[in-house]
């Protein structure tokens, strides 16, 4: 701006809103592709890796996100890949954390496999963070080695105990896997209930080749709610984190279970968020291919109006919802990305 300061009002960039009348508040942010598990919904063993050149660095990613802040976002969500494994991710924590302070911004938080949260626990309260979501499918050791291949679950367990005690507030998230963990759903809620935390259980969703066949591990969410109702009491209430989940009360343990029902359940009518990767690029909705490029336009001038160009013409193009279907007919995945490219 070279208005002398004072001489004019600062115009505020529009908020965001898609054709469909939805405002997005949401953005949640993979700020990497790496990860050091390869869990067997999530990734092929042998993944391929973006080359460090295509990744925005830390800076790009504060000024990202930040032009999403102006617009009117409200929760940010770093996720990946694995967030907690890119170098100095902290930096980028301590800079966002700027907007926590200036109340531009509700919540910064992150989605992470809590490999590394032992470590980064004091930290990340430093910076803001009140609420995280962790990643476990099974309590059971073994199992948990054979869906996350590299994992090691009492590191994340001990992460878990870092947060709690810095003050964090822990969600886990469970995929629920069909033969893996089904029969595990019950002693979930009791372990994650009993230690103050919510469970969130979600679907798989077919994103990205992962050498394998998605069909022998689907597991509708519909099914599992069905078979809970036999043993807990669940009642429906109106709790929302801004993200999918639909909560219900689990009258027995007093706590919060969520369902992530992508699948079964169509949820895109109230969709508020969109999502950029690592090399920034813009998906508007997680179930569809069409994308925005926001790298070009960052990397083309200091200035941030290339920038906010390209995120309404995008946010323009936002579609009123996506359509997955896992059967043996559609045995490809629905779209080719992996979850660990557009983050969870
Ligand atoms: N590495 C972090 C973690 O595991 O929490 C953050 C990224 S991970 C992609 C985010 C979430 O997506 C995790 O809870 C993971 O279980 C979930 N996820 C990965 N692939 C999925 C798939 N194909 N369907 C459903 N959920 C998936
Ligand atoms: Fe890594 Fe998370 Fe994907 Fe597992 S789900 S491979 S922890 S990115």
């Amino acid at each position: 701006m070279n208005a002398l300061p004072g001489a004019f009002p600062q115009v505020q960039p529009a908020p965001l809103t898609d054709p469909f009348g939805r405002a997005i508040t949401y953005l949640r942010v993979s700020v990497t592709d790496r990860c050091d598990f390869r869990c067997v919904y999530c990734m092929a063993e042998d993944m391929t890796f973006l080359p460090k050149k295509d990744v925005l660095s830390l800076e790009e990613l504060d000024r990202l996100c930040s032009a999403f802040v102006t617009r009117g976002v409200r929760k940010l969500r770093l996720t990946g890949g694995e967030p907690l494994v890119r170098k100095n991710v902290m930096s980028l924590f301590r800079s966002l954390s700027r907007h926590l302070v200036s109340g531009a911004l509700d919540e910064l938080t992150l989605t992470t496999n809590g490999s590394q949260l032992a470590r980064f626990a004091g930290e990340l309260a430093d910076a803001g963070v009140r609420r995280i979501n962790v990643s476990i499918d099974t309590l059971d050791p073994a199992k948990f080695r054979a869906v996350t291949r590299w994992g090691d679950l009492a590191k994340v367990t001990e992460g878990i105990a870092a947060a709690q005690r810095a003050g964090i507030h822990v969600k886990v998230n469970a995929v629920a896997l069909k033969g893996v963990n089904e029969g595990e759903i019950d002693e979930l809620i009791r372990w994650t209930h009993g230690g103050g935390m919510d469970l969130t259980l979600i679907e798989t969703m077919p994103l990205g080749d992962i050498g394998a066949d998605r069909t022998d591990h689907y597991l509708p969410l519909s099914l599992v709610r069905r078979r809970l109702a036999e043993t807990w009491t669940l009642e429906d209430i109106p709790f929302k984190t801004g993200g999918p989940a639909r909560y219900v009360r689990v009258a027995e343990t007093g706590g919060r279970l969520g369902f992530i029902t992508p699948m079964t359940h169509n949820f895109c009518e109230s969709c508020n968020r969109v999502r950029v990767t690592c090399t920034g690029t813009l998906f508007m909705c997680l179930g569809q291919e069409d994308a925005a490029d926001l790298r070009a336009p960052l990397r083309a001038s200091e200035g941030d109006e290339l920038l906010h160009a390209a995120i309404e013409g995008a946010i323009a193009r936002k579609p009123k919802g996506h359509d997955f279907v896992i059967d043996r007919a559609h045995n490809r995945p629905a779209v080719s990305r992996h979850m660990s490219v557009t983050g969870g």
